[in-house]
């Protein structure tokens, strides 16, 4: 049986560790979070008291961690020194391009194989192991890092050497940001106008302004799917991290020379949301501050 180190249990990571679980796999988890580390082993997890027991004898290694800086010490400092050599690690976290590809050449060098693998598609598609995976890695591994991503996707590329899947990742994101500004101004609007939310949905969905943030994602409680603005906007993908998204887009857009007006203005609204102490909250939530309805957050 294969048996699965999986470290970062958090909204994503709790359901892709479940759904290793779920396929027969042996999956030793750990997390900083007690709470998440119960539920993982309601889920048919081993719960391990650090980084170090869980990825120890560990034929795959999968971290799901907030950013750059975590991926870097977990890496660096727990999983190099206790991981079986050889093993094969993947993060899939959202990080910058630089960390992936330093992180990966050090544990290259260390022996083992090494795959940045972000995903798309939030809480739901980690839930239902229906994830989309952008993977960066050495050609001849990818054929294992597919096999060993099975359980949680829907889908596997390879988007090339080392850093191509945060880079991939980085560039969708930006485009996700900056979308779910427009369904929610355009959700604004509509109401201002007098239209009905769900009439809105309905013809919106079904024309030129359709999207992910619209029809999968939709911003406005009670139409749509079930998603985070039905939950209070807790629980789905969080204001801070896509603010930390953006930001690598900005970052990434600075250092290679691209214009990207409207992933900075993206940035600056996720920026004063964040700050206005909305953290937290899922990112669709923008829809109740761009409608003038801070009140009911
Ligand atoms: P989260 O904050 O819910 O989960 C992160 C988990 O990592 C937490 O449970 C935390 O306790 C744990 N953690 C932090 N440091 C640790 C350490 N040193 N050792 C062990 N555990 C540690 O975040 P999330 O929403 O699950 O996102 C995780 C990653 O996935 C981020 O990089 C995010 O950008 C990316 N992502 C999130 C979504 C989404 O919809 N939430 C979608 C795509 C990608």
């Amino acid at each position: 049986m294969t048996t699965i180190a999986f470290i970062g249990l958090g909204n994503m990571g709790g359901g892709m560790a479940a759904n290793q679980a779920k396929a027969q796999r042996s999956v030793r988890a750990f997390d900083l979070s007690a709470a998440a580390l119960k539920r993982a082993d309601e889920a048919g997890c081993t719960p391990a008291a650090s980084v170090a027991e869980a990825v120890k004898d560990a034929d795959i290694v999968i971290t799901m961690l907030p950013a750059g800086p975590h991926v870097r010490q977990v890496y660096t400092e727990q999983v190099a020194p206790s991981a079986r050599p050889g093993a094969l690690l993947i993060d899939c976290s959202t990080i910058d391009v630089e960390t992936a590809r330093a992180v990966a050449a050090a544990m290259q060098e260390k022996g083992f194989r090494f795959a940045d693998a972000p995903v798309s598609g939030g809480v739901a598609a980690a839930d239902a192991g229906t994830l989309a995976f952008m993977v960066g890695c050495e050609a001849e591994d990818f054929a294992d890092i597919e096999e060993a991503l099975k359980p949680m996707s829907r889908i596997t590329i390879r988007a090339g050497a080392f850093g191509a899947g945060q880079a991939a990742k980085i560039c969708n994101n930006m485009a996700l940001g900056i979308q779910m500004l427009a369904t929610c101004e355009a959700f604004a609007l509509a109401e201002k106008l007098g239209l009905d939310a769900g009439a809105f949905f309905e013809i919106a969905s079904k024309s030129s302004s359709q999207c992910w943030s619209l029809t999968a994602y939709c911003p406005w409680p009670g139409v749509g799917p079930q998603t985070a603005s039905d939950r209070g906007y807790e629980g789905g993908f969080a204001t801070a991290m896509m603010l930390k998204d953006l930001k690598l887009a900005q970052d990434a857009a600075a250092k290679s020379g691209a214009a990207t007006p409207m992933g900075a203005q993206a940035e600056a609204l996720y920026a004063l949301f964040d700050r206005m102490g909305f953290g937290n909250k899922d990112f669709s939530a923008v829809q109740q501050w761009l409608r003038g309805r801070l009140d009911v957050l």
